[in-house]
């Protein structure tokens, strides 16, 4: 059986509905896919209805943004009941802080001189909600910059001058709410938070200790040492092994459903955590 136990439709930062997502996973011949859109459970019904019309399964799942130390981290729900009032309470929460941010990023372009940026951004975002990208796509429509980089360089980076901060909840209360809803935390692709190894390995044992149950192993395409060094450290640390494309939309071959190396065989697959068979 094949797994991609992480991806993204539109109803966060992907751009496929949750049907054609279910879709193109079934011509990429994954059988189980988890639909793990950032902060959001909306798409999930419109996946589940769709994967009993192909033939395949769905898990209910969430990304979570969390923080270690100043940096930002992703935290994976896997197998979530969607009915959780704590898990639907925090959601609003986080959404409301969302919300509260893009406003005060559109009073700071509105006083650089750049009008109607928060319409323009939630008429780019569509289903998701708005977040820096669209602001940034929106400054580029506007031709008030030349490109998304040039947006962040400018304006939404670091520093600059709508550059709002938002304290991402802790991993600890992030883990609490996914197993509040009777799901499994998987902290995600741990090579992306730009860390030495050193620093990657402290951050696996943090989120191990605050009550964590997977590394994701496998993020994508990636090289086949890496996977065994993510395995043996998933192992150290006790932590089972997720495996999933990240895919947001078509064309980026490094982050396509289902295609990704297997888990290694040391691993404890986080499938048997969720109720499958080994
Ligand atoms: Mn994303
Ligand atoms: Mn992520
Ligand atoms: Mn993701």
């Amino acid at each position: 059986m094949k797994f991609d136990l992480h991806s993204h439709s539109h109803f966060s930062d992907g751009i496929l509905s949750p049907e054609m997502l279910v879709s193109r996973a079934k011509e990429r011949e994954v059988d189980v896919l988890a639909l793990t859109d950032h902060d959001t459970i909306a798409g999930l019904h419109l996946a589940q209805k769709a994967a009993e019309e192909h033939g395949l399964q769905l898990i209910n799942g969430i990304e979570f943004s969390s923080h270690w130390g100043k940096g930002g981290v992703h935290i994976v729900g896997l197998g979530i009941q969607t009915d959780s009032s704590e898990l639907n309470s925090v959601i609003d929460s986080q959404n409301q802080a969302r919300a509260n941010r893009a406003e005060q990023i559109a009073l700071r372009l509105a006083k650089a001189g750049i009008a109607g940026a928060l319409e323009g951004a939630q008429a780019l975002a569509g289903n998701a909600y708005v977040a820096r990208p669209h602001f940034a796509q929106y400054l580029v429509d506007k031709g008030v910059v030349p490109n998304i980089n040039a947006a962040f360089k400018k304006y939404l980076g670091t520093g600059k001058s709508a550059d709002v901060k938002y304290q991402w909840p802790a991993m600890i209360d992030v883990i609490g709410w996914i197993h509040s809803a009777g799901g499994v935390a998987v902290l995600a692709h741990p090579c992306k938070y730009d860390l030495t190894r050193t620093k990657m390995c402290a951050l696996i044992k943090d989120f191990a200790a605050a009550g964590g149950d997977a590394l994701e192993v496998v993020s994508g395409m990636q090289a086949h040492p890496v996977t065994e060094d993510l395995a043996k450290i998933a192992n150290v640390n006790n932590l089972a092994a997720s495996c999933g494309s990240d895919f947001h939309f078509p064309g980026q071959a490094w982050q396509e459903l289902g295609c990704f190396p297997s888990l290694p065989s040391q691993s404890r697959p986080v499938w048997e955590l969720l109720g499958f068979a080994a």
